[in-house]
């Protein structure tokens, strides 16, 4: 793992945030930084130290995971321990992740330092460590690779036992014990099995429904493997298919294929979602397509690039992230088609194999 160059690139952008320190608290930040993943700690890292604040139940394990941190053991109410966790760093401005510390601690944080006369300012700090997690190193890619190859594994499996008669909620342990068995750690987020009506929401929580012949199912698998995740959506359809499935999964395939095709280095996120959305807006579907076209996936199963309106960023190589339109049809059902994919040599290389033919 990279942790020097990582944290390398981390300190080089200190400057142009004015922070001479940076607070973390979300997990998978935390795990990248410094290759601990436990469910509770801190980093403090600044241009010269790097601290793992964690408290008794974690710190053999934060010795071993991140060895070449500092650990500072920490005990009871972060009153207590932050002002000794600063003493003695010189610290006058230190960012903090404002989209995840909750309000009530960055007021207890506040508050210590004002009693403590402590010369150091909060600075809240969105998207620094995310926009360097965006860009993969090749261990990374490979551990996506792993997790892509057992959601692929699953979803065959899910096609070899899904029946008319079954319902949401069975089908989904079907495939997440599948997974587990196949070498996912939990899954990092629930499945979706959702069919009929109930598959026009785009997020549908499994229901008691009973699967039908006839009607598009919707099924949204990830897998995880050292912490990375990947995400795979298929639509299917049991026995015959009717005109509107044939039209809206066409629809679908088509916007995919062409921004799988189409996507390249150095477009930004909205631009990129427009290869599918002008697919599905010829198609008469436009207001149907609600959501982004894709969003980058890795420690988290959402995290940076977005690929969808208003995204400015540019994608590079080396992103991964999910091409996955769908047309959602209220009453009757929905279509989406998802895979996995790396921005490698200037253009889209899809991870997941999965076969598409729906119907
Ligand atoms: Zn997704």
């Amino acid at each position: 793992m990279g942790l020097e160059d990582r944290l390398k690139r981390l300190r080089q952008r200190f400057a142009e945030r004015e922070i001479d320190g940076l607070f973390i608290s979300r997990p998978e930040n935390r795990r990248y930084l410094s290759g601990f993943h436990s469910s509770a700690g801190y980093l403090l890292i600044t241009s010269q130290d790097t601290i793992l604040a964690t408290d008794f139940r974690y710190l053999e394990q934060a010795k071993r995971q991140a060895s070449s941190y500092q650990v500072f053991p920490i005990n009871g109410d972060i009153g207590d321990w932050f002002p000794k966790l600063v003493a003695g760093l010189h610290l006058r401005q230190l960012g903090f992740e404002a989209g995840h510390i909750t309000f009530s601690l960055y007021r207890k944080l506040s508050d210590i330092l004002n009693r403590a006369e402590l010369p150091l300012k909060l600075i809240p700090i969105e998207g620094l460590v995310a926009s360097l997690r965006a860009i993969k190193e090749p261990e990374e890619i490979k551990l996506i690779t792993q997790a892509v190859a057992i959601s692929d594994a699953a979803f065959k499996y899910a096609e070899n036992t899904i029946q008319a008669g079954m319902s949401e909620p069975e089908l989904a342990l079907e495939i997440e014990k599948f997974m587990r068995e196949g070498g996912s750690e939990a899954i990092p987020f629930n499945i979706i099995v959702a069919s009929g009506p109930n598959s026009a929401l785009p997020h549908a929580k499994p229901s008691s429904r009973t699967i039908n012949s006839g009607e598009p199912i919707v099924i949204d698998i990830g897998a995880r493997v050292s912490g990375y995740s990947s995400d795979l959506s298929r639509t299917i359809c049991l026995g015959n298919s009717d005109e509107t499935f044939n039209k809206v999964y066409d629809s679908v395939l088509g916007a995919q294929l062409a921004a799988i095709a189409m996507i390249k280095e150095g477009m930004s996120g909205e631009e990129a979602d427009k290869m599918a959305r002008i697919v599905i807006e010829e198609a008469g579907y436009g207001e149907a397509f609600g959501h982004a076209l894709g969003h980058g996936i890795g420690l988290a199963s959402h995290e940076l690039p977005r690929l969808g309106p208003n995204s400015t960023e540019p994608l590079t190589n080396g992103m991964v992230f999910t091409i996955e339109p769908g047309i959602y049809l209220t009453g009757w059902g929905g279509v989406r088609i998802e895979d996995t994919v790396v921005m490698e040599d200037g253009k889209i290389r899809v991870i997941s194999k999965s076969r598409k033919a729906g119907r």
